[in-house]
């Protein structure tokens, strides 16, 4: 989405995944229900958000592609990017994670040489193969790794086994063993090793931290859940008060929302932001990977621009 406001024109997007109940008409929706008169630069942004937020509960990702689109515009209108406007250091090379999907072993050869120029992957993992595949994962690679088992282990048996071989492997972290909703067992795991398990689809918003704490060592941030910006970076503040581990990911995002990201994600321990390499038709030309380090382009705002073929 856009909008423009005093000769410039801020960007935003919704990305939808099924899991969150959002859909293209419900993002629709909501964004007609908002007043206009706070769809351009004023004064106070806090309250430009605030007022978006009150609207309705829940969609979070309609709420997010306004927090975009009107930081973007505010950046634009003063001249600054996303870290420049709320200081955040930068500097600090920041490596992204590849992401690799459940794969045959043809295909995850295939899918390391496109991941090539990257130092960190991450396996999705969920499958009674798990162990197969992060072997033959190793056989063809001694990257650092990570595992996102997207809720998909249901044994605690299994994943206990799982996670000794993973300590063992050195993995880095292993992100949503169980279903989110079952807090004990994804508790019972994390009570039995060192290695950081995240929270992914079991944190949402600020309000969730307090009591994710209780159960995981850390949490995967997401523009698209946190409805946007300006809750991301609070829920960065209050996982680290809590001693919480921080991923700054993503969803099936354009350029767009991921660039947005990668300008929070020096204030991270990790940065999962490879979505845009799998995004196809990408409208936005915005970060790169240099060898796996993400590069943000030096312009205000988010740090986008239209790309050519939608111009
Ligand atoms: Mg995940």
């Amino acid at each position: 989405m856009a909008i423009t406001s005093g000769g410039h024109t801020g960007y935003g997007e919704a990305s939808l995944p099924p899991y969150l109940s959002e859909n293209t008409e419900s993002v629709l929706r909501f964004i007609s229900t908002v007043d206009r008169k706070y769809l351009k630069v004023i004064a106070n942004l806090d309250e430009q958000l605030a007022y978006i937020e009150s609207v309705l509960p829940g969609n979070n990702a309609a709420k997010a592609a306004l927090d975009l689109a009107l930081h973007d515009l505010r950046g634009k209108t003063l001249g600054q990017n996303i870290s420049e406007m709320y200081r955040i250091p930068q500097g600090k090379p920041i490596y992204s994670t590849y992401t690799i999907g459940i794969s045959d072993e043809a295909a995850l050869r295939q899918k390391l040489k496109a991941a090539e120029d990257f130092t960190l992957i991450k396996l999705k993992l969920g499958s009674p193969d798990d162990r197969a595949l992060v072997e033959t994962f190793l056989q063809y690679s001694d990257k650092p790794f990570c595992v996102d088992v997207n809720q998909g282990w249901t044994d605690r048996g299994y994943a206990l086994e799982m996670v000794r071989f993973l300590e063992e492997k050195n993995c880095l972290f292993i992100e949503q063993p169980f279903s989110a909703k079952n807090k004990e067992n994804n508790a019972w795991l994390r009570a039995r090793t060192k290695l950081d398990i995240l929270a992914d689809e079991a944190v949402q918003r600020f309000t969730d931290l307090t009591e994710v704490a209780e159960t995981y060592s850390g949490v995967n941030i997401k523009l698209m859940k946190s409805t946007g910006i300006h809750e991301a970076l609070r829920m960065i503040k209050k996982s680290r008060e809590l001693n919480l581990k921080i991923v700054v990911g993503c969803m099936a995002e354009t350029s767009c929302a991921v660039t947005a990201a990668a300008h929070l994600a020096s204030l991270a321990d990790w940065a999962d932001l490879d979505a845009p390499l799998l995004t196809t038709n990408d409208p936005f030309l915005g970060l790169e990977f240099n060898q796996g380090e993400v590069k943000i382009p030096q312009f205000s705002g988010i740090g986008i621009k239209l790309s050519s073929h939608f111009t």
